[in-house]
């Protein structure tokens, strides 16, 4: 792949007031237009007076523009190579952002799911330790005349308090064994 360097603008400075000379043929050229044709856009350009032939003018004139289009074309190729490294380098920095989100949420799965389970788990054992305060408060109760009535609710709370141990007992696992 052949470079070159970038063409130095021919606004960057006024006309000079006398012109430009060659330094091969020692023509002057008063007009831009007829010294760019003579020296070609680019400081890489063969002067016409050093080209064979050049006295053809409309060859000269089709070789400076192609000149101009090939540095043209050069241009928009660098722009684009610079374009493409840009998006190159924005996909690899969004693949790396997905990753890490991935890896963020399922993190933060686990936490809930861990925090999920060790509630459930703190209910089970509430539920227990009331279930035996039930059962002792029963068993006192037998002892007692006309109390009947407070045993059957102390009995059937404590039925219920067993479930629900049981039923958070279940929920804390299910939740641990998800995968
Ligand atoms: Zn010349």
């Amino acid at each position: 792949m052949s470079e070159q360097p970038e063409a130095e603008s021919a606004d960057t400075y006024p006309a000079p007031e006398h012109g430009w000379t060659c330094f091969h043929c020692g023509e002057t050229f008063l007009h831009e237009i007829v010294a760019r044709a003579h020296f070609g856009s680019l400081p890489n350009c063969e002067a016409a007076c050093r080209i064979k032939g050049s006295e053809e003018r409309g060859l000269v004139r089709r070789l400076r523009a192609t000149e101009d289009e090939r540095q043209s074309l050069f241009l928009a190729k660098t722009k684009a190579e610079k374009h493409l490294a840009e998006m190159d380098a924005e996909i690899a920095r969004l693949i790396l952002l997905l990753s890490t989100a991935e890896a963020d949420r399922k993190k933060a799965v686990a936490e809930e799911r861990e925090r999920a389970a060790k509630i459930a788990e703190r209910y089970a054992e509430e539920n227990k330790q009331a279930k035996i305060r039930a059962s002792k408060r029963a068993s006192r109760l037998r002892g007692l005349p006309f109390a009947a009535d407070q045993i059957a609710l102390a009995e059937d709370g404590a039925l219920e308090l067993d479930a629900a141990e049981r039923e958070a007992t279940a929920i804390a696992s299910a939740i641990r064994s998800q995968p």
